[in-house]
Order: structure tokens, then sequence, then C-alpha cells
């Protein structure tokens, strides 16, 4: 049985009562719009933990943009029908007051990590992932916790977090989930035009042929301005980033033995689409 709850008591209650009975307890923070790269996630939960909570908050701290906040799709009904499908035994849709009520005044930032790339673009964002997690990860007393690929730097942001701050939650990445002809898939796609939706593939595309070109020793300038070019040519309104980075520094890439990571943020139909490959 699946059950929605909406307060911190009401989890708080369920989850001592797992605890007692011994059971493993997973979580897989949302902002809801559930497409199958956030079901990946809830199924591997449900594969690894004897209970799972998805989290349904459409975080406001995270937004660095208005705008993007206001238009970002909310579909709670049918995600809950989706979950009840994989079979979580709690969605946690909490209210933005009950997350941050009144008086609250704790930001946690991470350092390094969060710094480059969207760090840098959207002033603020990775301030509000990590207090969210931090604080998803206090309300729900979670052994596990499931975070996408998708994000990449978000991914190795939480994973500093924990460490750093020695929380008992392990942080399990999965891979990212794509439309059949390529495009990531993410709750902003549906913002796209039918024109664009019939573009967006190019950015993936132009990531695996700039991976290629490096591997067969292209230099990376050269690589990742041949992929910004063809994300141009495609029609797109502008690329903030296609780059190599090393995978869990999101440094520059100093050291070729270590895990490298093409990342990129381009503009399509007035939608921010992200992605990142392993190279
Ligand atoms: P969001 O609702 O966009 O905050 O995403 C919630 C979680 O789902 C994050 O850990 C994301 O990285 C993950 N996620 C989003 N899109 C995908 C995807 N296409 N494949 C795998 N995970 C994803």
């Amino acid at each position: 049985m699946t059950v929605i709850l909406r307060t911190v008591a009401e989890l708080r209650e369920v989850v001592r009562g797992w605890k007692a009975e011994g059971h493993v307890v997973g979580v897989v923070p949302t902002m809801g719009a559930l497409h199958d790269g956030h079901l990946s996630l809830a199924r591997r939960a449900k594969a690894e933990c004897g209970r799972v909570i998805t989290t349904i908050f459409v975080n406001p701290k995270q937004f660095n943009n208005p705008d993007d906040l206001k238009k970002y799709p909310r579909t709670e009904e049918a995600d809950a029908a989706l979950l009840r499908w994989v079979g979580v035994e709690v969605v946690f849709c909490p209210a933005p007051e009950e997350v941050y009520p009144q008086g609250f005044v704790t930001t946690v930032s991470v350092g390094g990590v969060s710094q480059p790339l969207e760090g840098e673009l959207r002033p603020g964002h990775f301030d509000g992932v990590a207090t969210v997690v931090a604080k998803l990860f206090g309300m729900t007393q979670a052994d596990r916790g499931y975070f996408g690929q998708k994000d990449w730097q978000q991914l190795q942001v939480v994973q500093r977090l924990v460490a750093d701050l020695n929380m008992a939650v392990t942080v399990v990445g999965c891979e990212t989930v794509r439309d059949p002809d390529g495009l990531a898939m993410s709750s902003r796609n549906v913002r796209l035009t039918a024109a664009g939706r019939q573009k967006a593939p190019a950015l993936y595309a132009a990531m695996l042929a700039a991976a290629r070109d490096f591997r067969s020793g292209v230099p990376e300038q050269e690589a990742m301005a041949r992929a910004t070019a063809a994300v141009m040519a495609e029609g797109f309104e502008s690329v903030e980033y296609i780059e190599l980075r090393d995978a869990e520094t999101l440094g520059p890439v100093t050291d070729a033995d270590r895990p490298i990571r093409m990342l990129a943020a381009a503009w399509l139909d007035g939608v921010r689409l992200i992605d990142n490959i392993a190279v």
C-alpha cells in the first residue's frame, strides 16, 4: 500500500515503526512531474530497501530563476499513481511551510565541487540543493538515498555533503534514462515545442561525437568547439558549456588516468537542457 504524507511528524512516526521492525529505508528525492528516469530510481530503491519513500517537493531554494519555479510542472496525482504502481510505501509531499517554517535560517553550503559550471551559472542553486537534501535525510532518517547521474554535478555535491558531515546515508547514483532518440528524460522536456523536441537529441549526439573525437586524439578545445557548433547548427539558442571535467572534483582535467566526464548545458525553445556522459 502506498500512503501520501504531508507532515514531518507523520513521516517520522511511520519510519520509527519501520526501523523497529529492522527495515532498511530508502529515499528518492524528486521535484515531481515524474518520468521513467525518476521511476528507475524508485525501482532500484525498491529492489535494495525494505521500505521506500519518494519525496515530491519543488524546492524554492534551489531555483535561481523565479520564472522557472513558476513554470515548473506540477502533476501530483499522476505522480502518486505512478509511485503506487512501482510500489513505494510512502510518498512524502510537504508544503513549503512544512520544510521551511517561520524562523528557518540555516543554509548548507558545500564548497569545491559546487563552484564551477552549474554553480557559476545558477548562483545559490547548490546551496538550495544541499540544504534540502540534508533536511530530507534528516526528516526521513533514510539509510540509502537514490540520485540520478543525469544531474552529475548534483550527485557529486550530495556525495561530498554526506562524506563531509558524516551522514549515515549511502548515496546511490543511477544511470541516466533516455528517450529512444537519446534525449535525457527531464521534467522540463514537456516545455519544449514539437519542433524543439525534434532538435533536442542533437545535444547528446554532439556530445557522443565529441567524446569519440577526443578519444581519437582531437585536442580537448577543438572537440568541444565542434560539439558547440553542431548544437548551434541544429537551432539551439545558446550553449552555456560543453566541457570535459574531472568526474569527481569537477575541476579541469589534469590527470588523464582519472575518470573524465563531459558536461553540457544549452538552451532550446527557452528551456535549459543539461546532460553529461562518461568519456
Ligand atoms: P528532479 O525531480 O529533476 O529533481 O530529479 C529527481 C532525481 O531524479 C534526481 O536525482 C535526478 O538526477 C533524477 N533524474 C532526473 N532525470 C533523470 C533521468 N533522465 N535519468 C535518471 N535519473 C534522473
